[in-house]
């Protein structure tokens, strides 16, 4: 399950969440709020959240993805194929298909969070740097983080953390949801001048907005740890 939800810092002593009228969740937490707090708080009130956004659709279950060659892995918005071997080797190799050792069934998981990590870091660093300069903002620093509800934060400290599971989706989905952090460095809430600024740098944001909140969940599935085995 997943929640595209802002976070407001403030001066308040108490958690709060409002649902705006476009929909999205604002979550309203104080200053020092730690991140593990704030993604509790919104696991807590989660069937609220899903009972005022009138979601017909209901809970459902992430499903969960068979270790078995042939199945397909989501990397930048494109599906790619997994082949299992026999061999003894280390980790992920990727080269237009992604390859694993079967000794590494019971790592998978952690495997794969590992490399989506690390290109993380390696794609969306840069991408940050250049669209801070098109909105003419500086940050403190950025980093990558396993969030469970956000796909992107910025902190009181101007600090930006994205989640690991974006680096799955397109890259015009990336780029708009580092451009929509970056976009509260220069106003903190959801208004019009917001909205604008974003339009400003991506006339087509509303497309890549509406893929999060259709396919968000799908960049959540993970492959099943306790296969077992025929
Ligand atoms: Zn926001």
């Amino acid at each position: 399950m997943n929640f595209d939800y802002s976070v407001q810092f403030g001066n308040r002593k108490t958690f709060g969440i409002v649902i705006e009228r476009d929909k999205s969740i604002l979550v309203k937490v104080p200053k020092n709020a730690k991140n593990e707090k704030i993604d509790e708080f919104v696991n807590k009130n989660k069937y609220w959240i899903y009972k005022k956004l009138n979601n017909k659709q209901k809970y459902k279950d992430i499903p969960e993805k068979e270790f078995v060659s042939g199945s397909s892995i989501l990397y930048l918005g494109r599906n790619y194929n997994l082949d299992i071997d026999s061999y003894n080797h280390e980790g992920i190799k990727f080269n237009g298909k992604f390859l694993l050792s079967k000794k590494e069934r019971e790592n998978v998981n952690k495997l794969f969070k590992k490399w989506f990590m690390q290109k993380s870091e390696e794609k969306i660093y840069p991408l940050v740097k250049v669209h801070a300069k098109n909105l003419g903002v500086e940050f403190n620093k950025v980093g990558i983080k396993d969030f469970k509800y956000r796909w992107g934060s910025c902190t009181p400290n101007n600090n930006l953390y994205f989640n690991w599971r974006l680096i799955k989706a397109p890259l015009s989905v990336i780029n708009y949801v580092i451009i929509h952090e970056l976009t509260h460095l220069l106003e903190t809430n959801h208004t019009k001048r917001f909205w604008n600024i974003i339009k400003s740098q991506m006339p087509k944001y509303e497309e890549a907005r509406n893929w999060l909140k259709d396919n968000g969940q799908v960049l959540e599935i993970e492959f099943e740890s306790n296969q077992t085995r025929i």
